[in-house]
């Protein structure tokens, strides 16, 4: 028997719908699946991860998949909807204040401070998905980002066990970094520690508003991946399709939202293949007509 399956106290799904489990409420199903709630142990989902790479499976981790379009197929082998959250503060070394899991909703830290007078994390206030999510991608918005604040990361790795990823190491830049870019996925990120100086909390509430405003007046509600494209220099993904005319273009039930063109909206019942080929047709229409290639904000996880 295999080891993962052997873990009789701990709850892991077999071949388990993921569609529930990301932003645009698209994906197959995961051969297997363990989903950690906010109060679990973070013990446990070691455990559990240890045991698939011990029996050679591979893992994937999804925090809040707003940035994940699941193949129709799904995954193979281990998923896990990691949501362990947990805030700590502090006034540790070199201005390090904030220490948050990886699990933990970046809607959610963003309020935390706000509330306890950590300034840094604003931005973060509109953007779906965990903090794991926001360190690998470097997320940001209204001009700030997650590398901004980060100081290091506790990463636990297959072949070497747990690893302390400082800022440098982590080579951030444009919604990207060392580890996104890593074709291996054998690791997992358990927690950050961030730099968040002390802040006024009405005046970061105030921020807070505004950015909320901002996104209400300028982006679509339903279900979607956010930004599908990275904005390419000195211009923006969305501008760019919408100036190809392609706003309210749609394959099956997938459609470019016509409030913002870098927005994919599952309309109700959007497959993968239907994202996938709306990507395809926007960017070979991008392309022709522009000369510019979009580059994939987005990425695409499991059995493609
Ligand atoms: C409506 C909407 C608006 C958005 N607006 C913005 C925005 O303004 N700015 C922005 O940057 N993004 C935006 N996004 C995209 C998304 O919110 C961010 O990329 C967010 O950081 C994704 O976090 P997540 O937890 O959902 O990551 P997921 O999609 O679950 O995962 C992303 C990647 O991180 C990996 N991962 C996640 N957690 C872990 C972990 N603990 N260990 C190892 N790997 C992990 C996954 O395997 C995957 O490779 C938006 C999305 C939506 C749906």
């Amino acid at each position: 028997m295999s080891r993962l399956l052997a873990l009789s106290h701990l709850p892991v799904q077999v071949n388990a719908p993921l569609a529930k489990y990301t932003a645009a409420r698209i994906g197959g199903p995961a051969d297997y699946l363990y989903v950690a709630r906010p109060n679990d142990a973070l013990e446990d989902l070691v455990t559990v991860i240890r045991a698939a790479w011990q029996d050679d499976l591979p893992v994937r981790v999804i925090g809040g998949g707003a940035n994940m379009l699941v193949a129709d197929a799904g995954v193979r082998g281990l998923v896990v909807v990691n949501h362990i959250s947990h805030i700590e503060t502090g006034d540790w070394h070199e201005g390090r204040t904030v220490s948050v899991s990886a699990g933990t909703g970046l809607l959610a830290l963003a309020r935390y401070c706000a509330v306890h007078g950590y300034s840094g994390m604003e931005w973060a206030v509109g953007v779906p998905g965990t903090v794991g999510g926001a360190i690998i991608n470097n997320a940001g918005a209204h001009g700030d980002d997650m590398a901004a604040s980060v100081a290091d990361v506790v990463v636990l790795e297959a072949a070497r066990g747990p690893q302390l990823y400082s800022q440098a190491a982590m080579q951030y830049a444009y919604r990207t970094s060392a580890l996104k870019e890593r074709a291996d996925k054998r690791f997992v990120v358990l927690l950050a520690n961030l730099c968040l100086p002390p802040g006024n909390p009405v005046e970061i509430q105030a921020k807070m508003d505004d950015f909320n405003a901002y996104r209400k007046r300028t982006q679509p509600p339903g279900a979607s991946l956010g930004s599908i494209f990275k904005n390419p220099p000195g211009d923006y993904a969305g501008r760019l399709i919408e100036a190809c005319g392609l706003k309210g273009y749609a394959v099956g039930s997938a459609a470019v939202s016509p409030v913002h063109a870098n927005f994919f909206i599952n309309q109700g019942q959007a497959t993968a293949a239907d994202y996938a080929a709306l990507i395809q047709q926007v960017q070979a229409v991008v392309q022709q007509q522009t000369g510019i290639a979009l580059e994939l904000e987005i990425e695409l996880a499991g059995d493609w």
